[in-house]
């Protein structure tokens, strides 16, 4: 890989100090970033090269201070197409022209830029010829990508229009993370799943990722655009893909990206009559949380005091397919919750006869419990014989837990998926069919939320599990599993 200047749109903002400049500097740390490569802070507000280096210092844990000579920033309107030349003179004091642009602005600006390297030509590839500098230019899109569904599609058609689809990489760090990308390892690298990871076997799915704060400074962000869109749209539907897509030919970015569409594809849609009966919206209150006091939505900074967005979302979602089809995927997702958790359950099926009694009301079905954060690892559920007389069956956990082969951090996403987009590999990004075919699952429940705007909206108070209207969507097949923060432990008091 030659070195490459990365040119981070939203230089000032928060992303860029609190997670990518300290992605860039582990990739700094290992080598990766080759001599001569450059990181250019660009925004409006006015920073001197120094001062934007000592303002990223003060963010982070960095011990080899020489990183922070790399840094440069260039105070600009991205707006404006008449301010590019200014970027592009700066670009050419670099050895490299290789340029890597990434966009952590506001969305509002993720058209809007593009469309301003294309006026000023900074789209163009340059190959290497007679020792001129030779140009890769890829893009990186932060989240969120797209509002709804209309709004997706004009975001990539103008994406569309100034890159090749193999140039843009929209990121979604969750598919940065060791255990999400473990994943595919445990069901592609193991041959004892697949025989059973079928409707034959698995009774149903359960997708929960719920954290235990609130919405801290960001009210004015996040009231308008609520849990749907900041986790469910995105995160979670990535999840659920990787649990349910077919084994890819190859681990390759068209083929795996192909399966991956091939699921959002298969979502059954809901009707307008499905969808009260299959999702279950909340927003918190105040309430007690480990003995104090959190103050109600509605109270935070930022946030409308009549407001109607949601802190937390259940659905039942039901992929058409002849590996899934009748399997319930249960999703789950709030905030101000007990604990700070991402898990994934597959709940396999009862067996077919029952000769043995079951201890202490335990859950009878194999379960394997996939930990995505934090206390990573693994943990496969199945019954024993309870010593002594008798013959009762108790349920035991088999556990496996990252931190035996690493110690993972949240920072490892963003290098993961920073150094992909280096190596040109978009295997890990979302392509644009997946990105509009998810929004063209969930865009009319947007629309019949917006249309029936009495849609209840149930109050839950910060510190517990959400409405307890949630445990309707699941009641068929059972009970929301409310994860502890310790992965191996099974009892029903046990640490949030
Ligand atoms: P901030 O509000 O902290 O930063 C926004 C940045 O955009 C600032 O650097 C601002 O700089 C710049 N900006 C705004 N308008 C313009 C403009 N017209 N021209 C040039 N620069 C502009 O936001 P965040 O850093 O939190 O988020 C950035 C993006 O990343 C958002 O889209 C967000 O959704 C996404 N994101 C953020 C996460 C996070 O943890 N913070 C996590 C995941 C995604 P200036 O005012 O100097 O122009």
């Amino acid at each position: 890989m030659d070195s490459q200047i990365v040119i981070i749109f939203g230089g000032s903002g928060d992303l860029t100090k609190r997670k990518l400049v300290p992605a860039l500097y582990k990739l700094y740390e290992r080598g990766v970033l080759k001599e001569g490569f450059a990181i250019l802070g660009v925004g409006r507000s006015n920073f001197s090269d120094l001062q934007f280096r000592e303002g990223l210092i003060s963010g982070g844990d960095y011990g080899d201070k020489r990183f922070f000579d790399n840094l440069f920033y260039l105070s600009m309107d991205s707006a404006n197409p008449d301010e590019y030349s200014l970027l592009k003179d700066r670009l050419n004091e670099f050895k490299s022209g290789n340029y890597l642009f990434y966009l952590a602005t506001p969305p509002s600006m993720y058209e809007i830029i593009p469309q301003n390297l294309k006026i000023a030509g900074l789209n163009r590839e340059k190959a290497n010829v007679d020792g001129v500098k030779s140009g890769s230019r890829r893009v990186i899109v932060e989240k969120p990508f797209g509002y709804d569904l209309e709004s997706a599609v004009r975001m990539n058609s103008v994406l569309k229009s100034v890159f090749y689809e193999e140039q843009i990489f929209r990121i979604d760090h969750y598919l940065g993370k060791e255990t999400v990308q473990n994943i595919l390892a445990l069901r592609f690298a193991n041959s004892i799943f697949e025989p059973i990871w079928n409707r034959h076997y698995i009774d149903r799915v359960e997708i929960t990722a719920v954290e235990n704060m609130g919405i801290e400074n960001r009210g004015g962000y996040y009231d308008g655009v609520g849990a749907l869109r900041d986790m469910v749209q995105n995160h979670l539907i990535q999840l659920l893909a990787l649990v349910a897509m077919e084994p890819p030919v190859l681990y390759a970015k068209q083929e795996f990206r192909d399966e991956v569409a091939k699921v959002y594809k298969s979502l059954k849609p809901l009707s307008n009559d499905d969808i009260p009966n299959r999702i279950v919206r909340g927003q918190y209150i105040a309430g007690e949380k480990r003995g104090e006091m959190a103050k109600g939505y509605r109270n935070e900074r930022g946030v409308d005091e009549a407001s109607h967005t949601e802190t937390f979302l259940a659905m039942r979602v039901n992929i058409s397919n002849w590996r899934w089809d009748g399997v319930p995927f249960y999703i789950r997702t709030g905030k101000q919750m007990p604990t700070k958790v991402t898990e994934i359950i597959i709940h396999f099926k009862q067996t077919p006869h029952r000769l043995f009694s079951c201890r202490d009301d335990c859950p009878e079905q194999n379960q394997l419990i996939i930990r995505i954060q934090p206390n990573e690892g693994m943990v496969l559920k199945f019954d024993v014989k309870v010593p002594g007389s008798g013959f009762n069956v108790q349920q035991v956990p088999m556990d496996f837990s990252y931190d035996k082969l690493a110690q993972l951090t949240d920072g490892d996403a963003y290098s993961k998926l920073l150094e992909e987009c280096l190596n040109g590999d978009n295997t890990l990004f979302t392509r644009s069919d997946a990105v509009e075919a998810s929004w063209r699952y969930f865009d009319p429940i947007l629309k019949f939320w917006k249309e029936n705007p009495n849609t209840p909206l149930y109050g839950y108070p910060a510190g517990s599990w959400g409405p307890l209207e949630s445990e309707k969507i699941i009641e068929v097949e059972g009970k929301w599993t409310n994860p502890c923060k310790n992965l191996t432990n099974t009892n029903l008091y046990c640490e949030l």
